[in-house]
């Protein structure tokens, strides 16, 4: 039996944070593995324009390039419509049933969890691995996990992670002012970013639009 952390994500882009969470719970946890699987289309993203799946996913190996521990997965991005987290566990069981999954996410998610679809067969089919970042108190989450648990059952560990100021926002953000997130990404993808010019401000590429449109009506 392996123990393999599962972490989904928008990664939009992969950055040093999400990284880190991996090999954090892998140490954590004694994961063989993590694996980053990008989402698809997000319900709770739906209203944000996102790079296509297979830019993110990309990005993604790029990132864990020469890392045997962390591996990527298309299984999100390849499928249609929104994609729920329990779906992807549930079908994780019923690919490799020898194994054990734990599925890692920053303790932010534990608030909305109830709001996520079908929680119960979420924590019915993996250990969820909740990394508890300086913002939270764990006495506060240590109560919310109890009441999660009675509510749906399951195992929930917290496990305490050191607090980045990092999120991909922030990141697109940066580089829409064009300021450096040298560091806050691995070196290729922030080349990858630049080559195909990714998260720039669209002013000039617009601008460009409607002079064609006006040329041709
Ligand atoms: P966005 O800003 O677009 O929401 P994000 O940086 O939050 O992006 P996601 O792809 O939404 O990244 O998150 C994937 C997972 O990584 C989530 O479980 C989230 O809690 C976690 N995560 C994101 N940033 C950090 C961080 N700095 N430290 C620890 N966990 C993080
Ligand atoms: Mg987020």
């Amino acid at each position: 039996m392996r123990k393999i952390g599962i972490m989904g994500g928008t990664f939009d882009p992969i950055h040093t944070g999400h990284l880190m969470l991996a090999e954090w719970a892998a140490d954590k946890a004694g994961l063989e593995q993590v694996w980053l699987i990008p989402t698809g289309l997000s319900y709770l993203k739906a209203n944000r324009d996102i790079l296509p799946g297979e830019e993110r996913l990309h990005m993604a190996k790029l990132a864990v390039e020469g890392n045997e521990r962390l591996r990527c997965m298309d299984l999100e991005i390849r499928r249609e419509g929104f994609t729920y987290s329990y779906e992807t566990m549930e079908l994780l069981g019923q690919r490799y049933p020898q194994d054990r999954f734990y599925f890692i996410v920053g303790a932010d998610c534990l608030a909305g969890l109830e709001n996520w679809k079908c929680p119960e067969r979420l924590l019915a089919s993996c250990t969820l691995l909740a990394a508890v970042r300086g913002e939270h108190s764990m006495d506060e989450l240590e109560q919310r996990r109890r009441r999660l648990l009675e509510r749906f059952g399951g195992d929930i560990r917290l496990m305490s992670f050191p607090q980045l100021e990092l999120s991909s926002t922030e990141i697109r953000e940066r580089l829409r002012r064009g300021e450096s997130v040298r560091y806050m990404v691995p070196e290729k993808v922030l080349a990858y970013i630049q080559e195909r010019g990714f998260y720039h401000e669209k002013k000039e590429c617009e601008a460009f639009h409607e002079e064609v449109e006006e040329g041709h009506p």
